[in-house]
């Protein structure tokens, strides 16, 4: 390994391309190999025009490639004395599986260093002016996956009890049971709640209403994943858009159906 040899565990922000940090920029700039997830923004590469990309995208239920392969090609690359960065959406260590890379440099010597990024919850969260925490609101915010990988039940109760806005991942293909386990561990059913899709990028799109409600709303707007689910009574908070009342309109509409049902 020669003494430049390393590997930057990069967060490139939420989406938008200038919610990147300057650290993760110089990073780029050094960078002789890129391996790129495919919730980063591709605008971003125009920072390490002069390194190779290597795309190691793994969107849930598409092909991609193994996350220990990806440790090894970490390992193999910096051992062959190359400047890498590993480009992950958001934060590396939120749901990023940025700490297992980290291990795996860890046990192989190689010299490695974090560069945190936004997290997309939180990003999501500013672009609609949701404050995740707010006085007098909530007790404060947890990050939480809606897709655990042993199918494991997350503790609903529990989550209830906290009285914390809740931020979501990878939620949305669970999103009717997520809402109905809510409710059944004791949430109120017209919690303000919202799904936010490509956070802070150009083509953003967002429905809020209740924690019942939102599941037909996300269905008829068809939102699809990449996009973060938010509950608590900061969503109250949300701007307001004409398509936010368009919403309003729709949510009147499932009401009547279901009274009528
Ligand atoms: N490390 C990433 C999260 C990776 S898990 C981070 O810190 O943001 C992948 C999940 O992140 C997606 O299923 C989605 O829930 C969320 N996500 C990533 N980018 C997003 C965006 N621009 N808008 C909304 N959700 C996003």
């Amino acid at each position: 390994m020669t003494s430049a040899a390393k590997v930057y565990l990069v967060g490139a922000g939420p989406g938008d391309p200038d919610l990147i940090t300057l650290k993760a920029v110089k990073a780029l700039q050094q960078a002789e190999v890129v391996l790129v997830d495919d919730l980063v923004n591709p605008a971003l590469l125009a920072h390490c025009p002069q390194a190779r990309i290597v795309p190691v995208g793994k969107r849930g239920g598409c092909k991609s490639t193994p996350q220990h392969f990806i440790n090894r090609m970490l390992v193999a690359l910096a051992e062959q004395g190359q400047v890498v960065v590993r480009l992950k959406g958001g934060d590396p260590f939120v749901f990023g599986r940025g700490g297992e890379e980290m291990l795996a440099l860890r046990a192989a010597n190689i010299p490695y260093e974090i560069i945190p990024g936004m997290t997309s919850g939180l990003g999501a969260c500013a672009s609609m002016e949701v404050p995740v925490t707010h006085r007098g609101y909530n007790h404060g915010v947890t990050l939480i996956t809606g897709h655990t990988q042993d199918g494991e039940p997350l503790p609903w109760q529990a989550l209830v009890e906290t009285n914390t806005t809740l931020v979501i991942y990878m939620g949305m293909q669970h999103l009717p049971e997520i809402t109905r386990n809510l409710i059944n561990a004791g949430m109120s059913a017209d919690m303000p709640c919202m799904v936010v899709e490509n956070g802070t990028r150009e083509h953003q799109r967002a429905v809020t209403s209740s924690l019942q409600a939102i599941p037909y709303l996300a269905h008829t707007q068809g939102l699809k994943s990449p996009a973060i689910i938010v509950v608590g009574e900061v969503v109250k908070l949300a701007k307001n858009s004409q398509q936010e009342q368009d919403w309003q309109e729709n949510l009147q509409t499932w009401l009547n159906v279901a009274s009528a049902a």
